[in-house]
């Protein structure tokens, strides 16, 4: 039996193409292997978002140059947004990779090898689907009968039309297209027959899905009431939305409809509004500080969090802190933070007054310290609590304890026999930390609005 090893990095996007990938190489009777040398297709799905992973990805292939020189047949592809934005660098630097597969066709690799496996040469396959605005129909087609699990991701767009400088998907990812309305409700569907009980949506703008279907537009929040119409499924979930797009419909769905979870991840990017302008981010401080507001004025105990990145080409002192002002006047439940990597190819690579990175790590220093203890102080209020969690199995810090996320996505951790697993119950939170928190199962618990 022939077996498959798949190297990701990278976001949930990066995540579910995988598993694509392995669906399509499983269609053709291969296994997974355990270990590379087990492997004899090897592929890396990789992602340009940041230079560590790109190296990462760089590094590996030399490793398997020597596994390939004792396994002549093995094969290896790159796949993803390194191969859509670097193939001509992998092969110079990589002679030995057989497949380059660009972000639009890694759900066609078991097909793509079998082309590998007979003409024993180089198989590229990078085009992207056309012009903005277009209506395009050549949207990957997803298998759906997928593994079962309690959480999934579900892709309901791909690509990205808003062109932030900083930024690479539009280029690796291509235009922003909405995958049909009905496809992505069959597969949710066939999700929760198979025992999935939250799904995540994902996009690159997903509040912007629904643009330029064949169907007409359906917007973001229309398709929100449609899955919460869907038996057996309990949680919804999406990321990442985008601040410009985020109007008071969503606002009042995620506030109406019982399963959408009281949590949004609505990236911030600067608390500057002449930064926010040279990332060409569409929106101001003021207007996302707006939309903070009325979710937390609609739906009481939101949980909000964001993206931050520090040290944008030409970003002063005073306007670093401007986003330390920010952080602390709106109160994150938590972020992700990173210094500005510049990607080649992008306008802010290009930017003058690029910040030294011995500045740039002192303030991302500073900006982790400052969300850390924001954090935990929100975190600390809410000791005494109960929360509703959905038991997602032991906990990887302490395999004797369960673990799970609230509706806020918040992590708890607590003692309880393992039939818990699948279900959701109710969780006093007992002890709070940076991550979440321990806490004491009181008793399971219809779903609802805490
Ligand atoms: S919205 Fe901006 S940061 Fe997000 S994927 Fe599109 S271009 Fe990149």
């Amino acid at each position: 039996m022939p077996r498959y090893k798949i190297l990701t990095w990278g976001c949930q996007m990066n995540e579910e193409d995988s598993e694509q990938m392995a669906l399509s190489l499983q269609e053709r009777g291969y296994q997974p292997a355990d270990r590379l040398e087990d492997a004899d297709v090897i592929l890396l799905n990789t992602c340009s978002v940041r230079r560590k992973p790109e190296d990462k990805v760089f590094s590996t292939l030399g490793q398997l140059r020597k596994l390939k020189a004792r396994k002549p047949n093995l094969v290896i592809g790159v796949c993803g947004c390194m191969a859509q934005l670097r193939a001509e660098e992998i092969q110079r630097r990589a002679p030995h990779v057989d497949m380059i597969v660009g972000t639009a066709h890694v759900s066609q690799v078991g097909t793509l090898l079998e082309e590998v496996l007979q003409r024993r040469r180089l198989m590229m396959r990078l085009e992207l689907p056309p012009r903005k605005g277009a209506i395009v129909t050549d949207i990957p087609q997803r298998k759906i009968d997928r593994a079962p699990k309690l959480k999934a991701y579900v892709p309901i767009q791909y690509g990205c039309d808003k062109f932030c400088t900083f930024c690479i998907v539009p280029i690796t990812r291509g235009r922003e297209r909405s995958r049909p309305t009905q496809d992505i409700l069959d597969e949710i569907k066939r999700l929760a027959d198979r025992g999935t009980k939250e799904v995540i949506l994902l996009g690159q703008t997903v509040n912007s899905y629904g643009k330029n279907l064949l169907e007409g537009r359906v917007p973001f929040a229309r398709l929100l009431q449609l899955i919460n119409d869907i038996p057996g499924i309990e949680r919804i979930r999406f990321t990442s939305p985008y601040p410009r797009d985020f109007r008071d419909d969503l606002i009042h769905a995620i506030a109406e409809l019982p399963k959408v979870m009281e949590h949004v991840h609505l990236p911030l990017q600067s608390g500057d509004n002449e930064i926010l302008k040279a990332m060409r981010r569409l929106y101001t401080v003021e207007q996302f500080e707006e939309i903070v507001q009325k979710l937390r004025e609609h739906v009481p105990n939101i949980a909000i969090t964001t993206d931050i990145i520090v040290g944008f080409p030409g970003e002063t002192e005073e306007q670093f802190e401007h986003t330390l002002e920010v952080v602390e006047r709106i109160r994150f439940d938590g972020a992700f933070m990173f210094a500005f990597s510049p990607r080649p190819g992008t306008p802010a690579a290009q930017m003058e007054n690029q910040i030294p990175r011995a500045v740039k790590q002192q303030r991302l220093q500073r900006l982790i310290e400052l969300q850390n203890r924001i954090t935990c102080e929100i975190n600390a209020a809410q000791v005494g609590r109960v929360f509703e969690v959905l038991v997602e199995g032991p906990s990887q810090k302490d395999p004797s304890k369960l673990a799970g996320f609230t509706r806020e996505n918040k992590m708890v951790h607590f003692t309880g026999p393992r039939e818990l697993i699948g279900q959701i119950v109710r969780v006093r939170a007992d002890e709070a930390h940076l991550w979440g928190f321990y806490g004491s199962v009181l008793e399971r618990e219809p779903r609802g609005r805490p």
